[in-house]
């Protein structure tokens, strides 16, 4: 059962994941999503109390669950994007309105909005759809 999550979890899970291998602590995450040190500690709790982040030495990552979480936002965020951009919104704006909602889609739905479209490989920023571990 995936954990509801807000919109300022999704930013954090995606800014985690996107910083790739660098370690990450408390103050990049709040530099990161432009909020105090307080808040970004508030969060980054929240999200270790629904195993979506883990906290080892300081150094913050997404756990396993986390990870998948992200696979999934991304490739609701890239699947809804491919809809907009074919009925003719720019990639820059379905972006930050794909952002909104990304987060809050059902897989299922979101499998076969992908498989409506063809199984599109990439989005219409050029990265792919369906990320290697979905
Ligand atoms: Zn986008």
């Amino acid at each position: 059962m995936r954990p509801e999550i807000t919109k300022k979890e999704r930013d954090c899970i995606v800014v985690l994941m996107e910083r790739g291998s660098f370690p990450v602590r408390l103050y990049n995450v709040a530099e990161m999503l432009n909020v105090k040190p307080p808040t970004a500690h508030e969060l980054i709790s929240r999200l270790i109390s629904k195993n979506i982040v883990q906290k080892s030495n300081g150094i913050i990552s997404l756990t396993d669950e986390g990870k998948l979480l992200y696979d999934e936002i991304i490739m609701a965020h890239r699947t809804l994007e491919i809809i907009m951009a074919r009925s003719g919104i720019n990639s820059e704006k379905a972006c930050s309105q794909v952002e909104k909602i990304d987060y809050l889609m059902d897989e299922s739905s979101i499998e076969k909005l992908f498989s409506n479209l063809g199984s599109p490989e990439i989005c219409p920023h050029g990265k792919p759809v369906r990320p290697p571990h979905l």
